[in-house]
């Protein structure tokens, strides 16, 4: 039976090794940092989500060593049973917070926030509306939930409209959108899209993964840049990103959180987030507000960085945030530069298929505040070259 499971798992990464789409992770021997360390070089790192470089903040990292003093290094079980420690319930008050929201509760990961809350509170007889270039989570949530979907073409507002005009005749309607688009690094329109949402009675829920600590004078993501905290019911964020863990959130009313408490089953199968993860974000939070220079420092880089690469004449798409993608087309093309700018001891991952869709591969970058300007022209020097010797760039 092996035998046969084997042959296709052969067959299938063959396939998979033909049309470039196999990722080749090999081990950073360092931390997230601006550099890193990998197979004995030291290369400038773009392709971490380690936005304000807080994964080895000195505050952060004592935060962590204390909870783990004190609470160990696992929570030993799932929220729902003795996985809650204090360090959970101070971290989900300072998420509510930064949210602009009455309450919020940490889940296993980004990923399961999604799926959980979608599932929690749709179901069949429910519609379900949703961007096409929402992330994987959704789009699984979305399934998952048995309520009907309807996806509209990237940020087209007009066709948002189209699927709302019914949404009367179901129980409940949910709007979903990313707040930043994660392969693309373009930005919701979310007053539009809060409006339409009023308009029509739905619900609207922002997925924050990469606006958290990015968007927003103090970093609580797209609903604080535009100024409509009150329009977004739900707010998903990630532990990963710009607050430098693991793990995932979701901030909402007090109803609505209690709802995904009692029902989300990542949060009721899945272990608690270790304490010294719940203790390390919370720290990260602290960060953010009496280190604001961080914010501005990763929005001067991503201004320098981006410019650069628009007057190399690369094509960045839509990208208006620190995420820069350099789009090529081809799957092999984006390996084979994303090779050559590491011999040119720069680290930018190719993203293919399933990610983008397979003729929209790119290089994706992500500059950090950490950044120095010498690394970042290091960078720019290495796209330069290598761009134009594959016949990218002008
Ligand atoms: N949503 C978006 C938009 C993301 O980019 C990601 C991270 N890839 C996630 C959700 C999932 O977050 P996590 O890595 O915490 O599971």
């Amino acid at each position: 039976m092996t035998g046969r499971l084997d042959a296709y798992a052969t067959t299938v990464l063959e396939d998979m090794e033909h049309r470039g789409l196999l990722h080749r992770a090999r081990p950073i021997w360092s931390a997230a940092e601006s550099t890193v360390e990998m197979g004995g070089r030291r290369l400038v790192q773009l392709a971490s989500n380690n936005y304000l470089g807080l994964t080895t903040h000195p505050a952060v990292l004592r935060a962590a060593a204390d909870a783990v003093q004190v609470f160990g290094t696992g929570a030993g079980a799932v929220r729902a049973i003795v996985g809650t420690m204090t360090v959970h319930e101070v971290c989900e008050a300072k998420l509510a917070a930064l949210k602009g929201a009455e309450a919020a509760v940490l889940m296993p990961s980004g990923f399961t926030a999604n799926v959980g809350v979608v599932t929690a509170l749709m179901g069949p007889g429910d519609l379900i509306v949703s961007d096409e270039l929402n992330h994987a989570s959704i789009i699984d949530g979305i399934r998952l939930s048995g309520a009907e979907k309807r996806i509209y073409p990237h940020k087209d507002l007009r066709a948002l409209e189209v699927c709302l005009r019914d949404a009367h005749r179901f129980a409940k309607c949910l709007v979903v959108t990313d707040g930043v688009f994660s392969m693309d690094g373009d930005i919701a329109p979310l007053p539009d899209i809060v409006r339409l949402t009023r308009q029509y009675g739905a619900t609207l829920m922002v997925d924050d993964a990469h606006a958290t600590g990015v968007l927003g004078k103090a970093g609580g993501g797209t609903a604080e840049h535009f100024g409509v905290h009150g329009g977004v019911d739900i707010q998903i964020g990630t532990l990963s990103k710009a607050l430098a863990a693991v793990g995932g959130f979701i901030a909402s009313s007090r109803p609505v959180v209690e709802l995904i408490r009692q029902r989300a089953r990542p949060f009721l199968f899945s272990a608690a987030l270790p304490p010294a993860v719940a203790a390390s974000v919370t720290a990260a939070m602290d960060i953010m507000a009496t280190e604001p220079e961080r914010q501005a420092r990763l929005w001067e880089n991503t201004r320098y960085f981006k410019g650069e690469l628009v007057r190399l004449g690369f094509d960045i798409g839509m990208s208006e945030t620190p995420i820069t993608p350099v789009i090529l087309g081809d799957s092999k093309r984006a390996q084979h530069m994303s090779q050559l700018l590491e011999d040119a001891g720069v680290l930018a991952t190719p993203i293919v298929y399933p990610m983008v869709p397979e003729p929209k591969a790119r290089i994706r970058t992500i500059v950090m505040a950490t950044h120095s300007r010498e690394e970042l022209a290091h960078a720019i020097d290495a796209f330069e070259r290598i761009g134009r010797s594959l016949g990218v760039s002008s």
